[in-house]
Formats: C-alpha cells, structure tokens, sequence
C-alpha cells in the first residue's frame, strides 16, 4: 500500500509533512515547524503521530519538537552530528541508516552544505525524498556552514535518485526562486512553462511541494550547473561544474 502524505504551511513559509503508512497507521512529521499547524494537520487527517523525522537543527524546523512530544510520545529522530540542538532527540541517525515508520523504510543520506549536519530522507518503495533545507524547488538551501564544494557534492548525490522522486523540501520558496532562475537560465523552455504553472498556482494560493526531481533536474538551475548555457550566465565558459554552481549561489544571495 502506498503511504498517505499530506503537505501544509507552516509558519510564514515552512512546508509542514505528514508521512503516514496506513496500514499500521504509524505516522511521521518531517520536521516540526509549528507545534500549532502540525496539530492542526494532524486533527484534519485524523492521523496519530507517532515519529518526527529531523533534517537539521534550525529553529525553524525543530521548535515544535517539544510540545508536539509532550502530547503524543512521538520518537524523535535526528542527525547524529546536530544532536545537542535538537529537543527531545530519542535516536540520532547518519548516512546510510534506515528509519521505519511502520512498514515505510526511509534512508538517511548526509547532505551537508546548509548546514554541515543535515540530512535528508529517502523513501526508495514510495519514491519520495525528504530534503529539508537542502535542494527546494527551483533552488537550494543557503551555505550557513559548508562550503560551496560540499553543497555542489550533495546535490549531486541526490540529483542520481530517480527522475520520478518526489522532492518534499523546507520552504515554499519557489517563486522567488523561479525569478532568479528565469535571470540564470534565460533561454530554458522548459523552466519558462515552469515558472508560469508556479506564478498561477501561488495566486490561486496553492502550495508548489512537492515537485518530480526529473524536473528538477531539467529547470533547477543548481542541477544544471554542467550546462554551458549556466556556465557563460556566471561567465565560467568551460569552467568545472562546482566552480559554476559557487558562483550561482553568490549570485541568488545577491539577487
Ligand atoms: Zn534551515
Ligand atoms: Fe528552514
């Protein structure tokens, strides 16, 4: 049986998820933004939480840990290296170990460059991948702590999952990350259909997450970094694909 997801907002522009396996009705959230808009989710589907499922330890991912703890008993499950910033951690987890919830089996993959602990979960049987802060819809997370090499490495492991994936990020961001995108990748058919879908769906006051990483890959101008069209917008003609992703990413905090 496929599992149940159920994508909401959260706080002014977090995107809140619920995981649920409906056979054992075991469900997690990924991430705890707001205590509040994870009650609500939860009271509207008429899920349980029985897990939350921690991408990094910044505020805006783990405040609501404690209260949502406190109600449910949730296990609380996190990276290994960001621990001690993160509440009520009951099982710290790194690259390659498998969460389950209820018969769902997600793997851990270390993605450092938001932030050196983060990381990602993968749930190969349902095609969905957890990304937090790290790869958003038509962008990718701020360097608050890696460097440039380690996001550009990062992004390229997850770039190697499956076309169809359902990418699930942090933020409802991809608006404003399709205007740089359109100034990076001017000439990209394919992004200019995308950016228009996304223009519509956010005035009819829609969520954009979660998108397929094949499209990703096709309009994200992080992932295209290899392509000399990016390379020549950042001046690097010829230039290693690190190199240019370094340079797209000074440019949009620039921008
Ligand atoms: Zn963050
Ligand atoms: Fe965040």
């Amino acid at each position: 049986m496929p599992a149940d997801i159920h994508v909401f907002p959260c706080r002014s522009d977090n995107i809140g998820v619920l995981v649920r396996d409906a056979a054992s009705g075991a469900c997690a959230a990924i991430d705890a933004p707001e205590e509040a808009a994870v009650r609500r989710a939860l009271a509207e589907t008429g899920w349980r939480l029985t897990h939350i499922l921690v991408t990094h330890k910044h505020p805006d991912h783990v405040e609501g840990i404690p209260g949502l703890k406190r109600e449910t008993g949730a296990t609380v499950i996190g990276p290994a290296a960001e621990a001690a910033a993160i509440p009520d951690i009951d099982r710290r987890v790194a690259e390659g170990d498998v969460v389950e919830v209820g018969a769902l089996r997600g793997e851990v993959i270390a993605t450092p460059g938001h932030t050196l602990g983060h990381i990602a979960y993968w749930f190969a049987r349902e095609r969905a991948l957890f990304a937090g802060d790290t790869l958003f819809a038509l962008g990718c997370g701020r360097l608050f702590e890696g460097t440039p090499a380690d996001m550009w490495a990062t992004l390229e492991k997850l770039a190697a999952l499956p076309d169809d994936t359902r990418l699930y990020c942090g933020h409802e961001y991809t608006l404003a990350n399709a205007h740089f995108a359109l100034a990076a990748d001017p000439d990209n058919a394919a992004l200019a259909k995308r950016a228009a879908d996304i223009e519509a769906r956010r005035a009819r006051g829609e969520l954009t997450v979660p998108s397929l990483l094949g499209e990703e890959k096709a309009t994200n101008p992080f992932l295209r970094a290899r392509e000399q069209a990016l390379a020549a917008a950042v001046n690097l003609a010829g230039r290693p694909a690190a190199e240019v992703f370094a340079a797209l990413r000074a440019w949009k905090d620039r921008f």
